[in-house]
């Protein structure tokens, strides 16, 4: 354990058990171990995996009541940012890990062994695809997502799976005004409207994180999201 990592959970109004402790400095191990193997990150100093990884999926407690959350999935979820600390932190979050490539999936599942962590599941296809299927389409309380595509992109990819009253909050850094302007028609069309945007920089650091908060006020059209690969190409506009 370390004392910087501690600090900056506590800036965040966390604080942690000594077993979710070991469970980060598992998931690290683990991490670093499997990624001489495949790529997973660039990230493998300690204290930078604490800052980068750790703290940055955990900073979502700045724009939403955890407490008050019970299913989140992660759409696009790579090495398991930031679903994996969320669930580490927040044992009594329901979770659900989406991701294209499966040797991350292997990965997570180790992972999730090795940690003991329940109430977890992991789905190893295209976001476009799972978010057809009735028992995640609108289920979601809250979507998150960290670096996998532009917010008109990533909203056809996400609004979809969260439930009416629900949030999809994706992981932005920066000036994202533009961003998020072009991706007005989407984030209606798809049945959601943007609430606020919230910029901070990470505690103990220069880091920038900006979140939106969009919320899904009535159902997504049955058309979307449109086939795999769409909504890439062509986002919506
Ligand atoms: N969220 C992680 C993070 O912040 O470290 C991983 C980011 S990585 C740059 C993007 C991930 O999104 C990859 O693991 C990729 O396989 C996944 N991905 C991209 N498009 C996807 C899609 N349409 N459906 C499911 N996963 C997708």
């Amino acid at each position: 354990m370390s004392k910087l990592f501690d600090e900056k959970l506590s800036a965040l109004g966390i604080t942690l058990t000594e077993n979710q402790y070991e469970q980060f400095d598992k998931y690290y191990e683990l991490l670093v171990e499997w990624n001489k193997v495949m790529n997973l990150t660039g990230i493998t100093e300690y204290e930078e995996v604490n800052e980068k990884h750790f703290i940055d999926s955990l900073s979502i407690v700045k724009v939403v009541d955890i407490s008050k959350v019970n299913t989140v999935i992660d759409i696009g979820t790579g090495a398991g940012f930031p679903g994996i600390p969320l669930k580490i932190a927040f044992p009594h979050l329901k979770i659900t890990l989406l991701d294209s490539l499966n040797k991350r999936i292997k990965y997570l599942n180790t992972v999730i062994e090795n940690l003991g962590l329940e109430d977890i599941q992991t789905i190893h296809g295209r976001a476009e695809d799972f978010a057809r299927k009735e028992e995640h389409r609108e289920q979601y309380d809250i979507v998150v997502s960290r670096a996998v595509a532009n917010l008109s992109t990533l909203s056809e990819l996400c609004i979809p799976y969260v439930k009416i009253g629900g949030m999809f909050i994706p992981y932005k850094s920066g000036e994202i005004e533009e961003e998020v302007k072009e991706a007005q028609t989407a984030i209606k069309i798809l049945g959601a409207r943007k609430k606020e945007i919230i910029k901070f920089t990470l505690p103990g650091s220069d880091i920038n994180r900006s979140f939106v908060k969009i919320e899904k006020v009535k159902n997504t059209g049955k058309k979307f999201p449109r086939k795999a690969g769409l909504p890439g190409k062509e986002p919506i506009k």
